[in-house]
């Protein structure tokens, strides 16, 4: 019994060793920009910019200055400040203002419930009433479109 065990366990080793081999030769996947940009982001003058309204904001800031998103790199780990950042996503989803899918909006329903458990009917009437704002969106539904090319 004990050899078996033993056998079981080099038989493991081995496999996650045969993995960690498998993954430090895989190829790195390409950046999808080309050269130009590669080199705009990699200046020391290089500005961050909001990824919900693309507003510029200081490179310490933990939260847009125009939308209120959490822009800093870890805004979301720290303590106290994740709580802000749930709630941005909260109000997103009752904006109506995000991509439209069946997983986005079973996303919102199941995160309102898991944050306000008792209270979450009340998140969920004015969820629906975000939803049923649809034409009014400025964020259009189906799949995102792509960027013509600059050559
Ligand atoms: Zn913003």
């Amino acid at each position: 019994m004990q050899v078996a065990i033993l056998v079981l366990v080099v038989l493991a080793a081995a496999g996650v060793m045969g993995l960690i081999g498998w993954v430090r030769r895989a190829a790195v996947a390409p950046e999808p920009w080309d050269a130009n940009v590669a080199a705009e982001l990699a200046r020391e003058d290089a500005v961050p910019i909001c990824h919900r309204c693309l507003t510029p904001h200081h490179a310490m800031s933990y939260f847009c200055p125009e939308c209120g998103a959490p822009v800093g790199a870890y805004t979301n780990c720290m303590p106290f400040l994740y709580l802000f950042s749930i709630g941005h996503t909260l109000r997103i989803g009752t904006s109506g203002e995000f991509r439209r899918s069946p997983l986005t909006v079973a996303f919102f329903f199941l995160l309102g419930l898991a944050q306000y458990t008792l209270f979450v009917p009340v998140y969920w009437i004015v969820l629906l009433r975000g939803l049923t704002k649809r034409n009014q969106s400025r964020i259009p539904s189906g799949p995102v479109p792509s960027l013509p090319e600059t050559k």
